[in-house]
């Protein structure tokens, strides 16, 4: 790319950003787009109208997610797909989800304006949800196109002031997916923020994701006795707040002890009756782990098991551990972490191999066919805020990637 088309496309990004950002945009500067909202369905149609006047086929599937296509030449049934999700969490930053729309629609212009048709479909996609910020329920976009929603689960979801899923799908015009999985998805490509401070720490400009870490979420009930904090001597007591800190200052030793990738948290202490003089009686605590590979984290999660349960009977404790979620690791596809690594090199790009602390579309498709993430810097970390940042050379910059990275798909 010249001098001149360089600024443009930075100039591009930074308009199309302030375009879409304006539906749903709040005083403060912050987007709420929740799922199935008159907010919701004002941005896909404005968006729809965009690709259409780009000149690109612009379509629906059933439960609105929204594709721009570019058809291929020679290989009908093969698509690439690339794009992110459309809504945002209340409040949320104008790049979060919406970036990865943008950029690909921005990238299949400039391929088909530089290059014309493909060989392969090329279709960037605005999926309905992923935050599950309107309704208990993460991922409902990507998980339509791979096909492994559960409708039975849909029909007991229920907002915030009691409206269904159902009513607000149709409400929306959209309803259940009855066609066929599709066959014709070959690769799906994800640019999104990093929505971590890794990237700007180590001035980098682009992370090539080769996990999505799993993790494993617990609630631990630590039952003692409450009694009169003045008459009862310390010998006689069962504190479950003092056998709490002993257990949450071992698990954080351990954690440290085990370094990168692994993260623990605990993030929410409940402590019954919470009283200034009652020696605790319960407390229930959260626990948060995550890490790349699964055998760490059964690795750790038992140890931490272990611990807590000698713990609890030193101190003379009732300890339940519930363990309610249990999410796997999902590595992204290794021969399109190197296709994307290659075009890194060959630009002289400042990169780097790195892992997702967070959840993404991508780990929905990457079961299901070959999947790549990109990551762009967030300036200090920031992310679901109206202060989410990236520096618009750092966008551009993933921007080019994905050119690259679709040529590579749909041109040879
Ligand atoms: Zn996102």
């Amino acid at each position: 790319m010249n001098a001149h088309k360089e600024l443009s496309l930075e100039k591009q990004t930074a308009d199309f950003i302030e375009w879409l950002s304006k539906f749903g945009e709040n005083s403060d500067g912050g987007v709420t787009r929740l799922l199935y909202t008159d907010c919701w369905i004002e941005t896909q149609e404005a968006l729809k109208n965009l690709i259409k006047e780009k000149g690109f086929e612009a379509y629906y599937d059933e439960v609105g997610n929204l594709f721009a296509r570019l058809e291929g030449s020679d290989f009908k049934k093969e698509t690439i797909l690339t794009g992110s999700h459309i809504d945002t969490v209340v409040n949320g930053g104008k790049l979060d989800g919406q970036l990865g729309i943008i950029g690909g629609i921005i990238a299949m212009e400039y391929l088909r304006n530089t290059y014309g048709q493909p060989l392969r479909n090329i279709e960037v996609v605005a999926m309905a949800e992923e935050e599950g910020s309107r309704f208990p329920f993460t991922f409902w976009g990507s998980k339509n196109i791979v096909g492994s929603v559960d409708r039975e689960t849909m029909e007991e979801l229920k907002d915030e002031d009691g409206i269904g899923f159902i009513e607000a799908m149709h409400k929306a015009g959209f309803d259940f997916k009855n066609s066929k999985v599709r066959d014709d998805l070959k690769a799906f490509i994800e640019l999104h923020i990093e929505q971590g401070g890794v990237l700007e720490i180590e001035q980098k400009s682009i992370g090539i994701v080769e996990h999505i870490v799993g993790q494993k979420r617990y609630m631990i009930e630590v039952e003692g006795e409450a009694n009169h904090a003045g008459t009862t001597p310390m010998g006689y007591r069962k504190d479950a707040l003092h056998g709490t800190s002993k257990m949450i200052s071992e698990i954080m030793d351990l954690a440290i002890s085990y370094g990168d990738p692994l993260v623990a948290t605990v993030g929410k202490v409940e402590v019954v009756p919470n009283t200034t003089n009652v020696v605790p009686g319960k407390v229930i605590f959260s626990l948060d782990v995550r890490h790349t590979q699964k055998d760490a984290i059964i690795k750790f999660t038992n140890e931490v098991t272990e611990k807590i349960e000698e713990i609890s009977k030193k101190m003379n404790l009732k300890t339940t551990i519930n363990n309610y979620m249990d999410g796997e690791p999902v590595p992204m596809d290794s021969n399109l972490v190197n296709i994307i690594k290659g075009e890194c090199e060959t630009k002289g790009l400042n990169y780097k191999l790195m892992h997702s602390g967070a959840g993404h579309d991508s780990q929905i498709f990457a079961e299901h066919i070959p999947t790549a993430l990109i990551f762009v810097p967030s300036h200090k970390g920031i992310s679901h805020n109206p202060a989410e940042f990236t520096k618009i050379e750092d966008l551009t910059e993933g921007i080019k990637v994905l050119i690259d990275t679709l040529y590579n798909l749909a041109y040879k």
